[in-house]
This record gives C-alpha cells, sequence and structure tokens, in this order.
C-alpha cells in the first residue's frame, strides 16, 4: 500500500543516480522544489549536461556506489541498468533513505506522482500498482481540466489572516471568454465584488456561501460610489477573506482598476490584477472590425466618451491611419460628432457602433460621420455599445455588407453563389 506525502525538498540533499532522459525531467522539478541536487552517472544525455551546467548541480562522473547515498533525503534512480536501480533501492532501504525507482519493473520505497497545480493546491496522481506513467499523467491532465474548469470549489475552509485583493478583469460578457488565471481565483474567492457588465453569468456558478456584493450601475440603482468600493474590497481582504473584484472587460482600461489597487496597497492589503479581455478591442473584433488592419490603420486611439474632446482625438479621427476607439460614448457621440466635423474631419468617415458585443444582443449599426447621429437615434442604440470611428468601421472591409456576424459566429465565405 501507498500513502501519499506532501514533502518538502527546499536545500534537502536528493541523489539522481542515471544521466538520462527519465533523470532530465525529474532534474527540472527537483530544481523548481529547491532540492539539494546531486547527479552520479559515469555519462550525461545533452539534456541532463544542460541542466547540470545552467543550475550549477554537482555531478560525479562514475558508477554509482552506496556512499554517494550518504546523507540523502531521497534517491531517484534511473540507470538503465535494472541490476544497478535494484541496487541503490537495497543502499537506501539499508540507510532508511526512500527511493524511487524509475527504472520500470518495480517501484522503489517511493514513487513519483503525476502532478497538477491550481493556485497553492496541488494534486499528484500515483498507483498502488505497478509503474504505468502514461496512465496516471492522462488522469492528472483530467483532474487538470477540471480544476481549470472553475467548477472545483478552491475555497479556504480555515480562517487565515492572510486576505488578498485581485482585481480580475472578466472580459465583455461570455463567461468562456474569462481566463484560466480568473476561473481559478473565483473558485478560491470568499467574496466576489461584480460590476454589472463583464461576465456575471459566472456568479451563478459560484458556491452558495461565496458573498456576492453588486456595485454596478442597475436600472434604477446609483452604482456604489468608487470610494466606498475601495473600503469593500479592503475590509473583506483585511477581514482575511480572498476578494476577487470581477470587473467588466480589463481592469485598467476605464475601470478604475489603478483606483484599487493604490486602496489596496495603502491599506496593506497583498494585491493582483489578472487582466481580461478589453471592450475596447474585442467588441469591434466581434463585429468583424480589426482595429489595426494592416493597411488601413496603424494606430489607435482610446477615448471614454464621456470626458469631450481633445485636440489629440481630433487629430485621430483627422488622421485616415489612426482608428479612434470611444466607450462610454453613446450619449456624447452627437456633440463630439459635430465637433469633429467642425474641426475638419471628413464626413464621409466611417462609424460603426457595436452594441453588446459577444452577448446574444449584439448590433452593429455602420454609417458615416455626418449620418452617425441621425444613424443612431433612428436604431435606438444603446449602452454599453463602443464605437468605432475609422477607416477599418467601412462597411466590407472585411466581410460582406451583409453579413452581420453574430457573437462567437464562425465567419465563412460563401463561394457557391
Ligand atoms: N474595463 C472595461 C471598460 C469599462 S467602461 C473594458 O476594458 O472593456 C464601460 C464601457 O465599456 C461601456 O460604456 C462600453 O463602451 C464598453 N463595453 C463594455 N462591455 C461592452 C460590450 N459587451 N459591448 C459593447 N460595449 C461594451
Amino acid at each position: 500500500m501507498t500513502t501519499m506525502l506532501g514533502i518538502g525538498l527546499d536545500g534537502r540533499r536528493v541523489v539522481l543516480v542515471g544521466g538520462g532522459s527519465v533523470t532530465a525531467r525529474r532534474l527540472r522539478r527537483f530544481v523548481d522544489d529547491g532540492a539539494d541536487l546531486l547527479v552520479v552517472a559515469p555519462e550525461l544525455s545533452p539534456e541532463v549536461a544542460q541542466l547540470v551546467d545552467d543550475h550549477y548541480i554537482m555531478w560525479r562522473d562514475r558508477p554509482v556506489a552506496a556512499d554517494d547515498l550518504v546523507g540523502a533525503w531521497l534517491v531517484h534512480t534511473a540507470t538503465g541498468s535494472a541490476d544497478v536501480d535494484a541496487q541503490v533501492v537495497a543502499w537506501c532501504d539499508a540507510q532508511s533513505t526512500f527511493c524511487i525507482n524509475a527504472g520500470g519493473g518495480s517501484h522503489g520505497s517511493a514513487r513519483m506522482t503525476a502532478q497538477t497545480r491550481a493556485g497553492d493546491v496541488l494534486v499528484g496522481v500515483t498507483s498502488d500498482a505497478g509503474v504505468d506513467p502514461r496512465r496516471t499523467a492522462r488522469v492528472s491532465e483530467s483532474i487538470r481540466a477540471l480544476l481549470e474548469s472553475g467548477q472545483v470549489s478552491l475555497r479556504r475552509v480555515r480562517e487565515s489572516a492572510a486576505g488578498h485583493v485581485a482585481l480580475v478583469g472578466g472580459g465583455p460578457g461570455p463567461v468562456d471568454l474569462l481566463t484560466l488565471r480568473a476561473r481559478r481565483l473565483l473558485a478560491e474567492a470568499d467574496v466576489v465584488v461584480a460590476d454589472r457588465l463583464g461576465a456575471t453569468a459566472v456568479l451563478d456558478e459560484l458556491d452558495p456561501d461565496v458573498e456576492v456584493i453588486h456595485v454596478g450601475k442597475a436600472p434604477d440603482h446609483h452604482p456604489v460610489p468608487q470610494e466606498r468600493i475601495n473600503e469593500i474590497i479592503v475590509e473583506h481582504a483585511a477581514a482575511g477573506k480572498r476578494v476577487v473584484r470581477l470587473k467588466g472587460g480589463d481592469p485598467f482600461v476605464y475601470g478604475r482598476g489603478g483606483e484599487e489597487v493604490t486602496a489596496c496597497l495603502s491599506a496593506g492589503v497583498p494585491v493582483e490584477v489578472v487582466p481580461g479581455t478589453t471592450s475596447a478591442i474585442s467588441v469591434p473584433q466581434a463585429a468583424g472590425i480589426p482595429v489595426t488592419h494592416r493597411g488601413t490603420a496603424s494606430s489607435l486611439h482610446l477615448i471614454n466618451g464621456q470626458s469631450g474632446v481633445t485636440p489629440a482625438t481630433l487629430a485621430s479621427m483627422k488622421d485616415d491611419s489612426v482608428t479612434t476607439v470611444l466607450l462610454m460614448g453613446v450619449k456624447s457621440f452627437p456633440a463630439i460628432a459635430e465637433r469633429a466635423l467642425a474641426a475638419g474631419v471628413p464626413a464621409d468617415r466611417p462609424v460603426a457602433f457595436v452594441e453588446s458585443g459577444h452577448t446574444e444582443h449584439q448590433r452593429t449599426t455602420r454609417t458615416t460621420l455626418a449620418a452617425a447621429a441621425e444613424a443612431a437615434r433612428r436604431a435606438g442604440v444603446r449602452n454599453p455599445a463602443v464605437i468605432v470611428v475609422g477607416e477599418v468601421a467601412k462597411v466590407d472591409l472585411l466581410l460582406p455588407a451583409t453579413q452581420d456576424p453574430a457573437p462567437a459566429s464562425v465567419w465563412s465565405q460563401d463561394l457557391t453563389g
């Protein structure tokens, strides 16, 4: 029978007998563990030689002898000779040192696990029966996939003083645009502080006892002021909770993520930021608009429509090699367009309004600068929308004029007609 243990190898002597490919693989793992490594082998494969070189690992270039194992906490043998491996196992048994026999046939007194990690949680897979590394690797891969799916709660049960805040970018909406890191942090979270936009459907998948605090603006509700949001995340983290501040798009693109980082740091709360897919780029993309299309636009100017027009924005709109992207701009766009026309931006500069990108309500309205205000009014364009001004917004640039892509659609060209 086997008991699985987590053992700390940091600074402890681990001896690897043999210089082939199995040794190379294990060396990488033990190097990461911080072990005090010794390799004993008459010859090294180029791979092992490289590792020995790169990590200043001790190498005794001769056949193994019993005294090589003195002082070892753990020995790994993979010499290519079953007899030598068996001899190493016997020496280890005699001196009460655990030994992994990777030489095939029988295990030694210890066995490797196929290991997978989700944050600080490690899962190892091994077997009581004979050695079958491909099998354990496959089981381990399945477990990794499960952990990455976010379906396994990774929440700490024991109270800890170590609270933590993660500002997590949730992308423009669909849960499958969340990153693996975002999913893991959500699976670890005690408290989730959520906006209105972004991957809010993921909240339904959380453990029922995860505290969800909505701070975004909902119809008929005022949003929680930013100062209060800062307090909420800091207070919970200071109480030892793992806090995820789930934000739409990317935390650092008009997300006030910078202020939240500052609030955490000045309260002495550890904070990390997980990037998300920003609507500024991904919402135009969903409508078939590449914000920098080779030969059409070589740079990108991003603005918050609420903060008015600056000379830089007017210059961008005038320049046909620049794409101007406006977030939060639905209400102010008519005034912005008027200013731009007055400043000499061409009246036929293409404009696209992309509403609710990447959701089932996605809709694109294509127009020109001169006609934009009226077109938006007639179509009833509403928030959330990304507005693209520039040649990349031209009808027909990539897709036929008739094809308004559905979210997550696969684009294809109909060559039969
Ligand atoms: N941090 C976010 C932006 C926050 S500002 C990001 O990186 O995406 C909020 C604005 O983002 C909205 O007013 C709208 O302009 C845009 N937006 C967010 N999600 C959107 C979506 N699914 N479709 C269209 N626009 C969206």
